[in-house]
């Protein structure tokens, strides 16, 4: 796990983002943030191996089971991310607003190569979900029928 992707897409001269740095807290943390970029959109994170991997998801996660949500997975971003609100100066990457939409804890249940399924414990979203690789960066973020 490393940053050298997040880093290299940032000017830490202009941009409030953190440099942040690979730490493993043995928590399990999440944090969708609200990103008023030229899209708006939704970025999901999972705190996983003293990152944050992460995923774009225009349309915002799923609020019922038969919802399916693409999620374009994007580079690992360091633990610190997962406090960052703020404005992203214009010309910087991901320039625009962002908001901490929802946060919490989760709980993994399955994780192979090409799927996740994990609990969300939030403010606002909670329980099953999973995401189920596709091709390239492209993901399917669905809502797991409860049990
Ligand atoms: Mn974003």
């Amino acid at each position: 796990m490393n940053l050298k992707e997040y880093r290299e897409k940032r000017d830490f001269k202009t941009t409030p983002e953190p440099l942040g740095e690979v730490v493993n807290t043995g928590q399990s943390r999440f944090v969708v943030q609200r990103h008023q970029a030229s899209h708006l959109h939704f970025d999901f994170r999972l705190e996983m191996n003293g990152v944050l991997k992460s995923w774009a998801v225009p349309k915002g996660l799923p609020a019922k089971p038969g919802i399916r949500r693409l999620a374009v997975q994007v580079e690992d971003h360091p633990l610190s991310y997962i406090d960052f609100a703020g404005t992203i100066p214009e010309g910087q990457y991901g320039a625009g607003t962002v908001e901490i939409w929802d946060r919490g804890e989760y709980t993994l249940e399955k994780k192979m190569d090409d799927r996740l399924e994990f609990t969300l414990q939030g403010e606002k979203l909670s329980g099953g979900y999973a995401l189920i690789h596709t091709n390239g960066q492209n993901w399917l973020f669905i809502k797991r029928k409860p049990k």
